[in-house]
């Protein structure tokens, strides 16, 4: 098989370790960055065109879109689709992660635990906001935010108060959500690959810190899931449609509450953390799937 990473930059952790993958396998790995794809739509047949070649021999793609640029990296990965190539995350479920309000919005509709969370229309009321996720101390995030950018801890009503007014001032989106105090500053990324756990840490934020975020100098440890956690990991990637995902999730005292699904989930902190080849899942996962997805056009 030839299988392309979707990917910006052939030096990062996860592109370089997919394209090890791939040809550890026995395949050929090739990178393709999105944003210089050319898209052709005509009825006779989509089509790319990648530094001015039309791209006919790729079997399958591993997407690695990052948030900056969904819009156009959804557009090729769809185009792809649309050529029947396989494609280890639909674009419709890369789109569907990207908007917190929908995926918390899909997941609590499927009947999943997460945390008490509030949206408005930039309402002045933001002391029924507050109220209607419990009081404070509550978590304020900007809808758009990655990587714990944009993501608050208001510890006292005047603090929120403030918090959603400057943002709403700014008309920047945001979400108010119940502060889960026990979780510790630690969560759990779970990674989920074609409806099985593949590896799983708990990622814990430094001295003073409420967030885990590796990026905000968190550390991560293996950690071994209950039952309930390894189940919940799978019914939120399931229902996001992403056969590949890094469910972060937290330890609370009423049981796991999933915070959010991503659709690239870097693969350095994990492998890292557990030893395991998680690069060598995907592809296997691509092998199980990709023949019977030849020539057949996509589902959308
Ligand atoms: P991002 O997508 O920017 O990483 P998250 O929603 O994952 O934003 O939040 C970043 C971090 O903040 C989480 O990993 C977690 O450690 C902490 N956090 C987020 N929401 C809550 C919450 N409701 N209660 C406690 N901690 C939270």
């Amino acid at each position: 098989m030839k299988v392309a990473v979707l990917s910006r930059n052939p030096e990062l952790y996860s592109t370089k370790r997919l394209i090890e993958a791939i040809e550890a396998r026995g395949h050929t790995g090739v990178i393709i960055d999105h944003l210089k794809c050319d898209l052709v739509i005509e009825s006779e047949g989509p089509a790319i065109y990648y530094n001015r070649e039309k791209i006919n021999d790729i079997d399958a793609v591993i997407p690695r879109i990052g948030a900056s640029v969904t819009f156009y990296g959804t557009a090729v990965v769809r185009q792809f689709e649309m050529m029947g190539v396989f494609s280890t995350s639909y674009s419709q479920a890369i789109v569907r992660s990207r908007d917190k309000l929908r995926s918390l919005q899909i997941l609590s509709g499927a009947g999943l635990p997460m945390p008490k969370t509030a949206f408005t229309n930039y309402s002045k009321e933001e002391k029924s906001l507050i109220d209607h996720v419990g009081g404070p101390p509550v978590i304020i995030k900007l809808l758009e935010g990655t990587q714990g950018l944009g993501v608050v801890l208001a510890e006292t009503r005047k603090a929120a108060q403030s918090v959603i007014e400057a943002f709403h001032g700014l008309k920047a989106r945001i979400i108010v959500q119940e502060f889960i105090k026990e979780a510790k500053a630690s969560d759990l990324r779970i990674f989920v690959v074609d409806g099985k756990v593949v590896g799983a840490m708990k990622r814990t934020g430094v001295e003073g810190e409420f967030r885990s975020n590796l990026h905000r100098g968190g550390s991560a440890e293996l950690v071994k899931l209950s039952r309930k956690e390894k189940s919940a990991a799978i019914k939120a990637a399931n229902s996001l449609g992403l056969a590949v995902a890094g469910v972060d999730m937290l330890q609370s005292s009423r049981g796991p509450l999933i915070l959010e699904v991503n659709s690239s989930p870097g693969l350095e902190g994990i492998e890292k953390a557990t030893n395991i080849d998680i690069a060598d899942e995907i592809i296997k996962f691509i092998e199980a799937n990709q023949p019977k997805k030849r020539g057949v056009k996509s589902k959308l």
